[in-house]
């Protein structure tokens, strides 16, 4: 195995191609279905700059929305229980999204699932 410097700090990239057919859809359905604003949302990122959580932690609400509707669920009970419930993302989300019931039906349906 060659270390960074031997390899003059080039690598190859790992792959970042998503699987949708094979992703898990459930919970985005669920979720959807409890709180439809998890479909309005345009990954603008205005409350991932905004977010109480993030200023502590690596915690990105956006990234959360992204995962979910992509069904890419590995890890993502633990990162959404870092959300504070403070609501100030809520104030600026340009699509009018509820998004401290969107990150609580989050929660729930990942519970649920024993995810
Ligand atoms: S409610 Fe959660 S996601 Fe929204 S700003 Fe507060 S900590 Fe961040
Ligand atoms: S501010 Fe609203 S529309 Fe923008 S990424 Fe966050 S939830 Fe989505």
């Amino acid at each position: 195995m060659q270390d960074s410097a031997s390899r003059f700090g080039y690598f190859v990239s790992p792959d970042r191609q998503i699987d949708f057919d094979r992703n898990n859809h459930e919970v985005a359905s669920k979720v959807a279905a409890a709180e439809p604003g998890l479909n309005w949302c345009i990954s603008c990122g205005t409350c991932a700059a905004t977010c109480t959580a993030a200023k502590f932690t690596d915690f990105s609400l956006r990234r959360i929305i992204l995962q979910v509707k992509r069904g890419e669920l590995k890890g993502l009970a633990r990162e959404a229980q870092k959300c504070m419930l403070c609501g100030k993302c809520q104030l600026v989300c340009p699509r009018g999204i509820s998004t401290r019931n969107l990150i609580l039906q989050i929660n729930r349906v990942l519970q649920s699932e024993n995810l």
